[in-house]
């Protein structure tokens, strides 16, 4: 029989005092189920990766570990935002055990959904996908700007799976490969397809937080569209040149008629056109050169290849097995 695999819960962790003493006790059953179903190995965990939070959420985690040995938890120098936390958690546990399923505190992805991702590894694949087949317990507002952002995101050249979040299960032999893309500029939704291997997805119905706020309000959300396209694609600058092109077409194309016109007597009188004209070249290659620097930008922040995150804490250490039997960190 296949030895079982270890399976790491990896959930980010930022203010959550309020969901965290929920949603830890249906992690908790969840892979207690599975261990007992016999589909994962007993040196299973749940690692919380406290993101840099304010509030009482590091001492709750403390707390858990302290109860039940399959807790642990890590915790961020301070707030790096919810990729860098997951990126934490993954490289964390990649040495320590065979598959990683990354999923939000808030309850609002179907934990039930982890099965059917544990059976498709069983079935050889390495990168499953946790997919929300329907929205409706979003707001309108809320699904149309989501829905928008995959849109804009798969148009823009990052190719991501649509409606996929970052609930997913990884083995650790494409989070190995992953170990090797060393951006600091980071977007697990679009880095990970590229690293290829198996995979498949999972759909499931994505619910409503449990307590507390979103953390991912309409600006954040541009952010993260903005910044997954710039660390995936040039399209953007080649959607440049593409206009800079049109726009020279059509100056040409004016330029013709303006001698024709001369010659025809037809003086231009429109001073006002004239400045329209030039105000929105202005204002478009103003906008053009932002687009070139936030590139330029990403540039500069590669180069200097700072962290990508620090762990300044760790629950109790001997909650950590090595995957090899009895090894202890
Ligand atoms: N999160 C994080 N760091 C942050 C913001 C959020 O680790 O700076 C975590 C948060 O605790 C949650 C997950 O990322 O587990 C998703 O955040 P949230 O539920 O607020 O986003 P939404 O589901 O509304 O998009
Ligand atoms: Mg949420």
């Amino acid at each position: 029989m296949k030895r079982l695999p270890c399976l790491y819960i990896i959930v980010p962790c930022y203010n959550e005092e309020q969901v965290l003493p929920i949603t830890s006790g249906l992690f908790l059953n969840k892979l207690t189920d599975l261990i007992d179903r016999h589909k994962i190995s007993n040196d299973s965990r749940v690692m919380f990766v406290n993101d840099g939070s304010k509030d009482r959420t590091w001492n709750i985690i403390q707390e858990l570990s302290c109860q039940n040995f399959h807790y642990i938890g890590i915790a961020q120098s301070r707030n790096r935002g919810h990729q860098n936390a997951v990126l934490a958690g993954l490289m964390e546990a990649k040495d320590h055990c065979d598959i990683t399923i990354s999923i939000d505190c808030d309850g609002q992805d179907d934990i039930n959904a982890m099965d059917a991702m544990v059976d498709a590894y069983w079935d050889g694949c390495e990168i499953v996908y946790g997919v929300r087949s329907k929205r409706d317990t979003d707001t309108f507002f809320k699904r149309f700007t989501a829905e928008g952002f995959y849109k804009l995101l798969n148009w823009m050249g990052a190719e991501v799976v649509y409606n996929h979040a970052d609930y997913r299960l990884i083995s650790s032999r494409v989070l190995q490969e992953l170990a090797n893309f060393k951006e600091v500029n980071i977007f697990l939704r679009g880095m990970v397809p590229l690293v290829g291997f198996k995979s498949t997805s999972v759909y499931y119905e994505r619910s409503e937080r449990i307590a507390g706020e979103s953390h991912y309000p309409l600006r954040k959300m541009l952010v993260l569209a903005f910044d997954g396209i710039t660390s995936l694609s040039v399209k953007p600058i080649r959607m440049i040149t593409a206009f800079g092109i049109l726009i020279a077409g059509l100056s040409f194309i004016g330029i013709v008629w303006a001698v024709i016109g001369s010659f025809l007597g037809k003086t231009v009188t429109g001073w006002a056109s004239t400045i329209c004209i030039i105000c929105f070249m202005g204002g478009i290659q103003l906008l053009c050169l932002g687009v070139i620097g936030e590139y330029i930008g990403k540039i500069y922040l590669e180069t200097k290849a700072r962290p990508r995150y620090i762990i300044s804490d760790r629950t109790s250490e001997k909650n950590v097995n090595n995957v090899e039997e009895g090894v202890q960190r």
